[in-house]
């Protein structure tokens, strides 16, 4: 199944058209996907009986650009995020990779959808695409081969990253300068972890007006995702709605020589394999 936040309305894209969850099963379930990820089992048992109609005739496709997508959850109770995860990304910011994943928070205020616009406030802003977790079930100490139990699905996000305020300091703080407004494009759907055969071998690219700066895959990342959510779960209970960053891969603004970042104007598009593409785009601020 592929679930968007159409005007806060959970909404199924499937291939012949969109079903307004809430309208189509008469109140049975919420309206609010961040309620929905966590009812996936439900869902497909009321979608097998009652084989609901299209209330919309509009395809994936067509959906791709539309401005009415919003952030995938909206109200999760917390937001993770991974450091250095790509080998090749610690190389090129001159770091090491960590022995063991490195968590940081972006605050979830700063969820934006698919199309949405994000303020650039220095001239130090970069892009980061990411592979973003979705989970569906409550859950603590999760060992590695459970883990994708406690997953509801994945989608497509950029780490979008202030880096002058995320390296101001005598020490790097990552979630203020991660954390502007619509700094966490997540999009353009959930898509349901039984549509993903893997999600650790993914083609996972970023373009800046055209031009590929990220093009890469999910399996060079350091941990996958059964580990993170098996560690991040060791110390934080996971609950429905939650959603990880999973770290990005090499390509990154910072690491051109000389190095690149984002104006007003810019268009970032973020894609990956089998779960779209979001488009987002830098405006005064
Ligand atoms: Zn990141």
């Amino acid at each position: 199944m592929r679930i968007a936040n159409l005007d806060n309305r959970a909404t199924l894209v499937t291939d012949n058209g969109l079903i307004d969850v809430e309208r189509a099963s008469a109140g049975r379930f919420s309206t609010s996907t961040d309620v929905v990820v966590g009812q996936l089992d439900e869902l497909r048992s009321w979608l097998a009986e009652a084989g609901p109609d299209v209330t919309e005739p509009t395809t994936p496709d067509e959906l791709l650009g539309d401005a009415r997508l919003g952030p995938v959850v909206s109200r999760p109770s917390q937001v993770f995020a991974i450091g250095l995860n790509y080998r090749t990304h610690a190389l090129e910011m001159n770091l090491t990779v960590p022995a063991k994943p490195m968590v940081f928070t972006k605050f979830a205020s700063s969820l934006g959808g698919a199309n949405s616009c994000f303020p650039i406030p220095s001239s130090r802003v970069d892009w980061e695409s990411e592979l973003v977790v979705v989970i569906g079930r409550r859950g603590r100490h999760v060992s590695p081969d459970d883990a994708f139990a406690y997953v509801a699905g994945y989608c497509v996000g950029n780490d979008l990253s202030c880096r002058d305020l995320q390296m101001q300091g005598p020490s790097a703080q990552f979630s203020l300068g991660k954390s502007y407004e619509n700094f966490s494009p997540i999009g353009p759907w959930l898509t349901t972890i039984d549509e993903i055969a893997t999600p650790d071998s993914l083609e996972i690219t970023c373009e800046v007006n055209g031009v590929l700066y990220q093009d890469s895959n999910t399996s060079d990342m350091n941990f996958g995702v059964g580990e993170l959510v098996s560690y991040i779960s060791s110390v934080c209970e996971l609950r429905p709605g939650d959603i990880i960053f999973t770290g990005s891969p090499h390509g990154v603004g910072q690491g051109q020589r000389p190095p690149i970042f984002l104006r007003v104007g810019d268009a970032v598009l973020t894609s990956i394999e089998g779960l779209g593409c979001i488009r987002n785009v830098g405006v005064a601020g």
